[in-house]
């Protein structure tokens, strides 16, 4: 896996082949408005204020900024970016990591200007980067800000990602940063059962950011012998193991459980996914980690049993087969694959239901489905603009989700057979 940030002379080379486009195709397809092309203006200078004013501008769009930088895939900015007409994409997440870096190791970041209170109460259910998002806006807006997480720490699933890529200290200086934007007090360890009892409670509105909380099942025998990818990547020392190590699933969380799994000494770590590689949605550096670490990926083939013979696992695996567009088993062709230490299942996350209410707006992955950092600190922004036009009229400017443009809306967006339709705000 790569190093975490650029080193300075990286950091200047990238920067210097900025074309600093007039028209800022790399704001643009940022989910969360922030513009590289001014931050990136800004830090050429390449003084200790430069790289802090920078930062003060990535913060301003982004408050998850430099968890963005380093978790970004390069499907936003970095594929609207011109220099890819001339050789390769500017490196902009890396480079808005590393200007955050640096900007910090000069001393904590200035607080922006305190906001008046307008004297109303927000709950935020859920610290994820939905509800740190939301809750940097409402702060800004003069709103006392609760956040109630259900776990002990802030984050939410990216807390899973492994420390190589995103250490949680980043998540923590991100946080620490939000906490200066206004009145915002957290309440850790504290589940709520119905977000819409808050209203009752006194509170003017709620922000529902809790995510995906559930990990998919496959609906096949054996699948409570597997350890979810949650408590996988939660705690991998407890399952830390010399052995062989199977990952049913292959999207991008089960390439961490992969890599993880490895990292920890396994002396063999398999991939069983039931379509073929290509059809694998993964970013080329998410690729070529598997191929550092040298993990198997077994595809075309479905896990249809999982055993526990005699202290280790076996899976039951038949080969699929295309009819059409639809996967299909190929009879007859279940092997038994034994001596599996553990077996990992990354096949997805579900949703809680919603129960919809006035004043009550849902955000992040539990609003739209599994998606990113930056997607979620984006719809927690959109959420805290919708509240805010909800309880005092007021329209703010919105980004849409799909097609990144500003829709000064205060319902949804959304897209039917390619044709995008805006709710206006009424
Ligand atoms: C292993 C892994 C790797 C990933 N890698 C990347 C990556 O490289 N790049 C990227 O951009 N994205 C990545 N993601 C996706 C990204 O982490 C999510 O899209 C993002 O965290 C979603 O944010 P959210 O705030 O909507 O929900 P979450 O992050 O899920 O946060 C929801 C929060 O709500 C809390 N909660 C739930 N129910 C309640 C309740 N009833 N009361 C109180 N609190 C509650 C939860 O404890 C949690 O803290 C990854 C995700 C995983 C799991
Ligand atoms: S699109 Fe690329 S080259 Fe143009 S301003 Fe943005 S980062 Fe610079």
């Amino acid at each position: 896996m790569k190093k975490l940030y650029l080193t300075t002379a990286q950091l200047k080379s990238e920067m210097q082949r900025c074309l600093y486009c007039a028209e800022k195709p790399c704001m643009k397809a940022c989910p969360a408005n922030c513009s590289p092309a001014d931050f990136i203006t800004t830090a050429k200078a390449d003084t200790q204020e430069a790289y802090t004013r920078a930062a003060g501008l990535i913060l301003k769009a982004n408050p998850l900024g430099q968890m963005c930088g380093l978790t970004c895939p390069d499907q936003f900015c970095m594929k609207a970016c011109s220099r890819q007409h001339l050789d390769v994409p500017i490196k902009i997440p890396a480079v808005q990591a590393a200007i955050l870096e640096k900007a910090r190791s000069f001393g904590p970041l200035e607080a922006p200007e305190k906001v008046a209170s307008n004297g109303r109460n927000i709950a935020v259910v859920g610290a994820g980067p939905a509800g740190m998002g939301a809750a940097a806006v409402l702060a800004r807006k003069g709103y006392s800000v609760t956040v109630f997480e259900g776990s002990g720490k802030v984050g939410g699933a990216a807390k899973l990602i492994p420390d190589a890529r995103l250490p949680y200290e980043v998540i923590e200086k991100d946080w620490e940063y939000i906490k200066t934007f206004g009145d915002i007090t957290w309440q850790m360890n504290h589940r709520v059962a119905n977000p819409v009892d808050l209203l009752k409670d006194g509170y003017d509105g709620v922000i529902v950011a809790v995510g995906e909380p559930h990990s998919a099942k496959m609906g096949i025998p054996g699948e409570s012998l597997a350890v979810s990818f949650m408590d996988y990547l939660t705690d991998p020392e407890k399952y830390k193991t010399t052995g062989y190590v199977a990952v049913l699933g292959g999207g991008a969380v089960a390439v961490d459980c992969a890599v993880t799994a490895k990292d920890n000494g396994a002396e063999n770590v398999e991939m069983f996914v039931r379509r073929r590689i290509p059809d694998m949605k993964l970013t080329a550096e998410e690729r070529s980690w598997l191929l550092d670490k040298m993990v198997d990926i077994t595809s075309m083939t479905r896990v249809e049993k999982i055993e526990e013979i005699d202290g280790t696992y076996t899976l039951y695996t038949c080969k699929t087969r295309f009819n059409g567009t639809k996967l299909e088993d190929i009879p007859d062709t279940t092997i038994k694959r034994p001596g599996f230490a553990h077996v990992i299942m990354a096949v997805g996350s579900i949703a809680d239901p919603k129960t919809e209410a006035e004043k009550v707006i849902y955000a992040g992955d539990c609003s739209h489905g599994g998606s990113t950092i930056v997607e979620a600190v984006a719809s927690g922004k959109n959420a805290a603009n919708e509240l805010h036009a909800a309880i005092t009229g007021e329209i703010e400017e919105a980004v849409c989700p799909v097609s990144r443009i500003v829709t000064y809306k205060a319902k949804s967006c959304t897209v039917v057979e390619g044709v995008e339709k805006h709710e206006p705000a009424s």
